[in-house]
């Protein structure tokens, strides 16, 4: 039986996984060891809707005590500077994986040429609106948002909160992992003391300490998907600037570049490959797109996932089992998932795992980072926005994988639903949404349809319409702030089960 579990790293996803067990499992012993010299990455500022839904539903924490001490702003989804049109947008809300009762067809096939105001949170988005306004002037806010986060301040609060529910965090470098037939046998400190557990959590980063390191589990590399390995990143303070409350992903010449926005600054990074541009470069290509930008910082990279990520008693979590580049801002979305499958899964066997449970959690490990891995092929294989020898090969070469299947269906009978239930596991992060946004916005080609009728479009237009008064009347991410942040704003914690 599992009693007492140590978690090596102290980066979001050692605090986060360390916060599952505690709130789920409250006897178990928590220590987190984690070096404050060695550091965190760092980086990793959006998310998806899992992990407000991870910390205000599963976990219970209240929204208004993070907003106010994270100082969070919004992110209605992902404005693409990509494929032909001047852009296209990808919310968490249902544009293209939905169908209006008075319309003949899905919405996607009404979007061959216009693609905007489709759904509410679409048309916030185009006028930098976070949220629709109340009667009573309050923003009305539902689940189709993710956070833009800064990730130390980040890190800290969950730091604090992992200390209130009782978990021990240690400020130790680990000099030596000690081996034996169990798996890991103990942590031996730089200070010479050994620390031991019943279960190892390696949320050390890019590292992998115990699980690519002591455990040497092998590594599948995403490279014939994914080619970037390398972020510049640099931002400013914000001055004039509106707060956008999207992320932006513009397509760059060996790769794409994000913008996120928080309050006071405003945070920008080139993601590329050293196959197809230098460092110096594609630092050049940065600053020229975005002049204001201060001091820049390297990031080194390479995506890809170890073949299992729970070996004998030790599980990866975060970067040190797998990591994809940012394009869908899925690092914190996966350590989410990770953290709440473990907890589950040692609450289900009275924290006495068996092997046929460690099985099935490391099939829905490899199985998610694969998903990711191949929706985000989808992306590269498709841009018709650039052409340059990087877009070139990841038209001609990137490996979409198990999203081959969605695109051929797509191709032959166009944004169509009727292909959701069976092209596409149950726990598909991104779902027939997903895929139809990113094949409709990029304006791949499909078998030809018969033209909309002229009903049909007044119809469509008048649905766009009101999305868009709906925007123009709603809150701005400042204004959006104030309200929340107000100790008497009333949340509704139903939105986040
Ligand atoms: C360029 C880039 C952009 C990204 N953008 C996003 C994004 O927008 N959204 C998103 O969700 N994710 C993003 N990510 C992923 C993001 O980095 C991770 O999701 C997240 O920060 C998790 O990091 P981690 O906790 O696994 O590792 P880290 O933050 O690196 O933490 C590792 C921890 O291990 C400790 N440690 C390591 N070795 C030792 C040792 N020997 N002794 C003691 N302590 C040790 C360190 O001190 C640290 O506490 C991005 C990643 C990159 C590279």
């Amino acid at each position: 039986m599992i009693r007492d579990v140590l978690v090596l790293g102290g980066g979001s996803a050692g605090f986060l996984a360390a916060l599952a067990l505690k709130v789920k499992l409250p006897e178990l012993g928590v220590t987190v060891v984690r070096s404050k010299e060695i550091g965190v990455i760092g980086v990793g500022e959006a998310t998806t809707v899992a992990l407000p839904r991870f910390l205000h539903g599963y976990l219970g924490f209240d929204p208004g005590d993070f907003y106010r001490r994270v100082e969070t702003t919004w992110k209605l989804g992902i404005r693409f500077l990509w494929g032909r049109r001047p852009h296209f947008d990808y919310t968490f809300g249902y544009q293209l994986d939905w169908k209006w009762s008075n319309l003949p067809r899905c919405n996607g096939y009404y979007c061959a040429d216009d693609f905007s105001y489709v759904d509410v949170p679409s048309a916030l988005m185009s006028h930098d609106r976070a949220f629709v306004r109340l009667p009573d002037g309050t923003p009305h806010v539902t689940i189709n948002h993710a956070y833009h986060i800064e990730n130390e301040k980040f890190v800290g609060w969950l730091e604090a909160k992992a200390e209130e529910l009782g978990v021990v965090a240690r400020d130790e470098v680990v000099a030596e992992v000690l081996r034996d037939e169990t798996g890991v046998a103990g942590l031996r400190l730089a200070t010479g003391e050994t620390c031991r557990a019943d279960l190892y959590l390696d949320c050390s980063g890019f590292r992998s300490a115990l699980l690519g390191g002591a455990l040497g589990e092998p590594y599948t590399s995403f490279k014939t998907t994914l080619f970037n390995n390398r972020a510049v990143t640099g931002g400013w303070a914000r001055t004039t600037e509106p707060t956008r409350p999207y992320t932006t992903a513009e397509s760059m010449a060996a790769g794409w570049c994000w913008q996120i926005d928080h309050l006071d600054r405003i945070n920008r990074g080139y993601v590329y490959s050293s196959d197809f541009i230098t460092d110096e470069e594609a630092e050049r290509e940065f600053r020229a797109k975005n002049p204001k930008v201060g001091s820049t910082r390297l990031i080194k990279f390479v995506t890809g996932r170890h073949h299992r990520s729970w070996v004998k008693n030790v599980v990866g979590i975060g970067n040190a089992a797998g990591f994809v580049e940012p394009l869908e801002s899925t690092g914190l979305a996966v350590i989410c998932d990770e953290s709440r499958l473990l907890a589950e899964l040692l609450l289900e066997c009275d924290r006495t795992p068996t092997p046929s449970l460690i099985d099935g959690y490391n099939r829905i490990y490899a199985r998610e980072w694969d998903n990711i891995r191949d929706f985000l092929g989808v992306h590269f294989k498709f841009n018709t926005r650039y052409d340059t020898p990087y877009w070139r090969a990841c038209r001609e070469t990137a490996d979409i994988g198990h999203a081959r299947a969605v695109v051929d269906f797509y191709q032959e009978n166009g944004p169509s639903l009727y292909g959701k239930s069976n092209l596409l596991h149950n726990n598909d992060i991104f779902g027939m949404e997903g895929y139809l946004c990113l094949l409709v916005g990029q304006q791949v080609p499909y078998r030809a349809r018969p033209a909309p009728t002229a009903q049909e479009l007044r119809l469509w237009d008048g649905i766009k319409a009101e999305n868009r008064v709906k925007a123009l009347t709603g809150l701005t991410v400042e204004e959006s702030f104030r309200a929340v942040t107000a100790p008497t704003f009333a949340w509704n914690m139903d939105i986040y089960k």
